[in-house]
């Protein structure tokens, strides 16, 4: 510590204010303690608000908007050429739909008596976080919350510019290029890749796996690939990006035997934890080498004053797991009986279709050797499906063959991300496919989807 700098003691200390640094310091302040959080940016929101979840989904809400115009020639609707124009739509996103929302957690924030200090938080003990930046102070905590988040991975050997972006920087849509290279085909590949795809960028895709977005369930993917087929004009599978090298006319890339010209390229390969440099070696809390934070189910870490939230802990890296961790955190040590407990963590890939999933999934249960019963219904008879012209959902149901509790639900389709809620619900209420197909739902609606897939687990 610095002699003459600031020192204050309180009850908690906050440090990252992204999603699962402020539900935990609000829910901290709810409960009375007084807490203190420490953010880099001095900002609340975090990756989810100014560089993630949020801006992606402005944008991908611009690409349904252009891919429903272009669809409405299908019945008849002709909208003309789409024009965008780029300073129009970058002022709405980070003004209308960032700022205002990055307000209304200043607002919270103040009316729950949650301070922020702007800053980066390091651990100078296992009792104290100093402050480095413009308000440098020492705090002295009881209890901590580290909730750094994480930052987007890099290729190896290949530095970020201008031409070569990552995440962050593609939200911003510095232009809409003419051929953009993806490199990586998870959440955030083809979640951006089919948004410049609507704003008339040629994207090319590669991934180094056998398949887009590794892991999830086949049936889910398959629509969404055919898809992206028909969106962008190449999808590499299998492949890596060998060599890569900026030239005056661009970038040129080395793919197996070919080099390609791009005009940009998007790394999308994956977000590390963000434990560098924050101090952890003076406290007993232990990052493994790829820098996530062991935790309990109470969020604790080996230090029992020092809890982790969110992305610093791993995986799923997903803002709505970061939330309820924080939570769980300042009830935690509020003295609370709590415990993350949730069965299912819902995932939603916002793309075109949308697929999202919670609970089992067939590989899983296949890999596992857990027995379960599944359920296809494919949206092609669902009357909802059909007023829309996208007939080509699926909703896919696995319920245990005895008890008939469902332990996993997948959804392809538009709206799955909305529809996953009911599906979340009903596994951690333990309820049975035959709750599911007495339960009386709308008609015509897509949640009918999960009714039909529910009846047929009970013949
Ligand atoms: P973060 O949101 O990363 O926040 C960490 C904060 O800590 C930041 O403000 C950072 O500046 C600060 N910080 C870091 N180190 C220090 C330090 N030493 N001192 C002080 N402050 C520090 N998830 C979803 O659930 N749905 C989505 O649709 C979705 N879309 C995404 C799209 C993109 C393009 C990206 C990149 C991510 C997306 N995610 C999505 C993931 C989501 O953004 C993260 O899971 C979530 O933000 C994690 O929250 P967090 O609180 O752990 O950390
Ligand atoms: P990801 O893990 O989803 O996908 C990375 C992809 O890149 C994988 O398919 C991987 O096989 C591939 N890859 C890795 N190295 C490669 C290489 N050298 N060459 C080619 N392919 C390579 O990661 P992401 O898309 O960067 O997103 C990061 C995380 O952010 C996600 O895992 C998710 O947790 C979160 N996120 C969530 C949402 C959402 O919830 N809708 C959206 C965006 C991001």
């Amino acid at each position: 510590m610095v002699m003459g700098d600031l020192v204050r003691e309180v009850d908690v200390v906050v440090v990252g204010g992204g999603p699962g640094g402020y539900s935990a310091a609000f829910r901290c302040a709810e409960l009375g303690l007084e807490t203190v959080v420490v953010d880099a940016g001095k900002r609340l929101g975090g990756a989810c608000l100014f560089e993630g979840c949020i801006p992606s989904k402005a944008l991908l809400h611009v690409a349904a908007v252009l891919g429903e115009a272009e669809r409405a020639k299908e019945f008849g609707v002709d909208f003309g050429p789409a024009r965008v124009s780029l300073d129009p739509l970058r002022k709405w996103k980070s003004e209308r739909v960032i700022a205002r929302l990055a307000r209304g957690l200043v607002g919270v924030a103040r009316s729950k008596g949650v301070e922020v200090v702007g800053g980066r938080g390091v651990f100078e003990d296992a009792r104290t976080v100093r402050v480095e930046g413009d308000e440098p102070q020492a705090l002295k905590f009881r209890h901590v919350i580290v909730a750094t988040g994480s930052a987007p991975a890099r290729l190896r050997g290949v530095e970020p510019s201008e031409r070569v972006m990552d995440s962050t920087a593609a939200l911003e849509v510095p232009e809409v290029p003419e051929r953009l290279l993806v490199v990586g085909g998870g959440y955030i590949g083809l979640e951006l890749g089919q948004v410049y795809a609507a704003l008339g960028s040629k994207v090319s895709l590669v991934e180094m796996t056998d398949g887009l977005l590794p892991g999830v369930d086949r049936d889910l993917v398959q629509p969404l690939a055919r898809r992206c087929e028909k969106l962008f004009v190449n999808i590499r599978l299998q492949t890596k990006v060998t060599g890569l090298r900026e030239t005056s006319g661009g970038v040129e890339v080395r793919l197996g035997d070919e080099t390609l010209l791009f005009d940009r390229v998007l790394v999308a390969v994956g977000r590390r934890a963000q434990t560098q440099g924050l101090g952890l070696e003076t406290t007993r809390v232990r990052a493994n080498e790829r820098g996530i934070i062991g935790v309990d189910d109470r969020c604790r870490t080996d230090d029992q004053r020092i809890y982790a939230v969110g992305d610093v802990t791993g995986e799923p890296m997903l803002a709505h797991r970061a939330m309820r961790q924080g939570r769980i955190a300042a009830e935690a040590m509020a003295g609370r009986p709590v415990a993350f407990d949730n069965v299912a963590v819902p995932a939603v890939v916002f793309t075109d279709p949308e697929i999202a999933w919670c609970g089992l999934t067939e590989a899983e249960a296949q890999r596992t050797s857990r027995p379960v019963k599944v359920a296809k219904f494919q949206w092609a008879a669902s009357g909802r499906a059909a007023t829309l012209g996208r007939s080509d959902g699926l909703t896919k149901i696995l319920a245990h063959p005895d008890s008939g509790r469902i332990v996993g639900v997948g959804i392809v389709g538009p709206g799955a991300g909305e529809l996953i809620a009911e599906a979340a619900l009903a596994i951690e209420a333990a309820l049975t496919a035959e709750d599911l197909a007495a339960t009386i739902h709308t008609h015509p609606t897509l949640s009918e989807t999960l009714m039909e897939a529910a009846e047929h687990l009970l013949h």
